[in-house]
């Protein structure tokens, strides 16, 4: 079994920690935002070092690909994404990058064996924190998303000053040819370590997680309807009052899905009210329920619930639309079974796990086979500044990646 430098991945963590650094610990690194191109730069720096060979696609991928032994063979595929939400951390995503960095130096450094090309990747617009929808680009290119439709997307933040996606593209410097794509014929696998952004592997004690899927699920509006009326003036017995009918929409939807079995995940994390004055009573809210579940069946269960909500709380109506959905996705078993083998050989715990958010090898395993390795996050915070994933536990799911993929080389 080969092993990473952990002096390298600590001096990586460090370094790409400062592009986008918000001076409390954490990273602000939207996509394609100056701070992004430098921590692109950086990899682009790092891989021509080893000799790789740098190219980008059309949504501004990039990959960089280091020569096999052996002619004609196909690529295999390792990376993540390096942008963040707004005040992320320092390891979602990047981590990924990181390990795929990590596993091409130490193969060309220690002069390992292999016969394919090797290629590290960045996938643009993971987050999608500027200009959404989140996987953007690998959605793009797995014929997921509408190209020109992600180029429209309009900024949602002050930072995007005004700009499309596509705007954004065009300055980046980045763009490249479509031709570049990630494809079938070019590329054998995908392998793409994350952190847990959860906190299963802590609690569970174990250093690996191997990911055999992603969850499926799906996205709701839940819409109430009242009569707007002046706070002053009218009798608590006279209102509609369509905030007061959500808040209770809310708790019998929390009381029907306890129900359900208990590994089910469900939130309202978005809601919409009209007017949103403070002297009148809302006659119009919109919130957002989101469904997540391994099993289809505990899925339409979930469905079945929102279905039979009451037509009318507090003398308001009740309407419910589905926003998106998708079916839950299941990474290849053989290269699954590659992650829990060079685990095992290593000497590590690890555990079967599937994955509750979206991630990049989710839409390119309907291309290629694809899985993922998890490592685990403290107190399972993400997508915040207290994001942490200690050296020792990094080092442990990097050199689980590299040994994964020179496994994946042998086939
Ligand atoms: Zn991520």
């Amino acid at each position: 079994m080969y092993q990473c430098s952990k002096a390298g991945i600590k001096d990586k963590i460090e370094t790409f920690s400062r592009f986008g650094a918000a001076g409390r610990g954490g990273i602000t690194r939207f996509s394609l935002s100056a701070e992004a191109i430098a921590a692109r730069k950086e990899f682009a720096k790092r891989m021509a070092a080893i000799g790789a060979e740098i190219i980008t696609d059309d949504m501004a991928n990039m990959y960089a690909t280091i020569a096999g032994s052996e002619a004609g063979l196909p690529r295999i595929a390792t990376g993540s994404h390096a942008d963040s939400v707004r005040n992320g951390g320092n390891y979602d995503g990047i981590l990924g990058v990181i390990s795929a960095m990590e596993t091409l130096e130490t193969i060309v450094r220690e002069k390992i064996p292999h016969r394919h090309p090797l290629t590290a990747v960045i996938w643009t617009n993971e987050e999608g924190s500027l200009y959404p929808p989140a996987m953007m680009s690998s959605g793009v290119i797995c014929g997921k998303f509408d190209k020109a439709a992600a180029l429209a997307s309009k900024g949602v933040s002050p930072e995007a000053e005004g700009r499309t996606f596509g705007e954004a593209l065009a300055a980046s410097g980045f763009a490249g040819d479509e031709k570049n794509r990630l494809n079938p014929e070019e590329y054998c696998a995908m392998l793409e370590l994350h952190i847990e952004q959860g906190p299963v592997l802590e609690a569970e004690k174990k250093q690996i997680g191997v990911v055999d899927g992603v969850v499926g699920m799906f996205n709701y509006r839940i819409q109430t309807r009242g009569q707007a009326d002046h706070a002053g003036t009218t009798p608590m017995s006279f209102r509609k009052d369509a905030l007061l009918a959500a808040a209770s929409a809310i708790k019998w939807i929390h009381a029907e899905m306890d129900t359900l079995p208990r590994d089910i995940v469900y939130t309202t994390g978005e809601i919409k009210l009209h007017p949103n004055v403070h002297t009148v009573i809302p006659d119009e809210v919109e919130f957002s329920l989101d469904v997540r579940h391994w099993d289809p069946a505990v899925l339409a269960k979930a469905l079945e619930t929102i279905q039979k909500i009451p037509s009318e709380f507090d003398k308001c109506a009740v309407t419910y639309r589905e926003a998106w959905s998708r079916k839950r996705c299941e990474f290849d078993r053989e290269l699954v079974a590659l992650v829990e083998r060079s685990a095992g050989e290593l000497g590590y715990s690890s555990m079967l796990m599937h994955s509750g958010p979206g991630h990049d090898a989710q839409y390119v395993s309907d291309m290629l086979p694809a899985t993922m390795i998890f490592v685990p996050s403290k107190d399972g915070h993400s997508h915040c500044e207290e994001e942490f994933t200690s050296l020792d536990e990094a080092w442990a799911g990097i050199n689980v990646a590299l040994n994964t993929i020179l496994a994946i080389d042998k086939k």
